[in-house]
């Protein structure tokens, strides 16, 4: 089942004099169970592809599809509704909270939708699990390893059960023991079922991914699909 089509989308940054020219006629088709790394050299448009598609940010023209929604139809309240059942985000540098605890940082987008107190503990506790953090649940954030904060984030990700997972240079903070787990842990939760767009400049990862877009200057320069064994 197709849950991304994005056709024809231009980014276009306007800063005074200066118009940055981001993405370039960039079409898209994303299939539930994909697992895709997007690569490129700094400043290509990865984060800005990234952020369309977890509508963070609007592309400056064409058309983006999510789950059988057309975003461009969509108000401020609507956008983040949207992306609050649909998205999960993880970022380069886990943005997580730290005078909350592990539990706490993993709950929120539970507590932001208004879940039972019952239904967030055992939500959350299942997705500590999955990502291997059962024992730091009370924790705080500067408690833990790298690793362990991207393990953390990445359950925070998930614990809606969002469609689609967006990882931005998942592995760009940690070292390659913790980089290569944190990747690992990605493949196993994309074996289970979670759709992934992975942002990275690391080759070793982006790979492993079963589907490869290079960008150039804004534009898809090589799409790469891995023939599955
Ligand atoms: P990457 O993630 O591949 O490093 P980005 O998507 O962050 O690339 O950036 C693509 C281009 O857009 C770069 O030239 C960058 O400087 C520019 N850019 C990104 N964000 C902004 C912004 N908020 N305002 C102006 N220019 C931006
Ligand atoms: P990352 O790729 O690690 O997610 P960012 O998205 O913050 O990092 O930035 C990527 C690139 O976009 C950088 O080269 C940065 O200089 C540029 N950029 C980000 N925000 C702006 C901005 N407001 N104005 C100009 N350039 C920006």
């Amino acid at each position: 089942k197709t849950l991304v089509t994005i056709n024809n989308i231009n980014k276009i940054y306007q800063q005074g004099q200066v118009n940055t020219h981001a993405l370039q006629d960039v079409s898209l088709q994303i299939q539930e169970g994909e697992f895709i790394a997007i690569s490129g050299p700094s400043g290509c448009g990865k984060s800005t592809l990234l952020s369309i598609l977890g509508l963070l940010d609007t592309a400056s023209d064409g058309q983006y599809v999510l789950a059988d929604i057309d975003t461009k139809t969509l108000n401020v309240d609507q956008r983040s509704q949207v992306r609050n059942k649909h998205i999960g985000y993880v970022f380069q540098s886990f943005n997580l909270i730290d005078s909350l605890t592990v539990f706490e940082n993993v709950a929120l987008p539970l507590e932001h939708r208004g879940a039972s107190k019952k239904d967030i503990k055992s939500a959350v506790e299942k997705q500590l699990a999955a990502v291997n953090m059962t024992g730091r649940l009370d924790h705080t954030p500067s408690q833990l390893s790298g690793g362990q904060q991207q393990r953390v984030a990445i359950a925070r990700a998930l614990v809606g059960e969002p469609d689609l997972l967006l990882v931005d240079e998942p592995t760009g903070n940690l070292d390659s023991q913790n980089g290569d787990a944190v990747m690992q842990l990605l493949l196993e939760l994309n074996r289970q079922g979670t759709t992934i767009v992975m942002v990275t400049h690391d080759e070793r990862y982006s790979r492993m991914a079963k589907r490869q877009i290079r960008l150039f200057d804004g534009k898809v320069l090589v799409e790469q699909q891995e023939a599955v064994a």
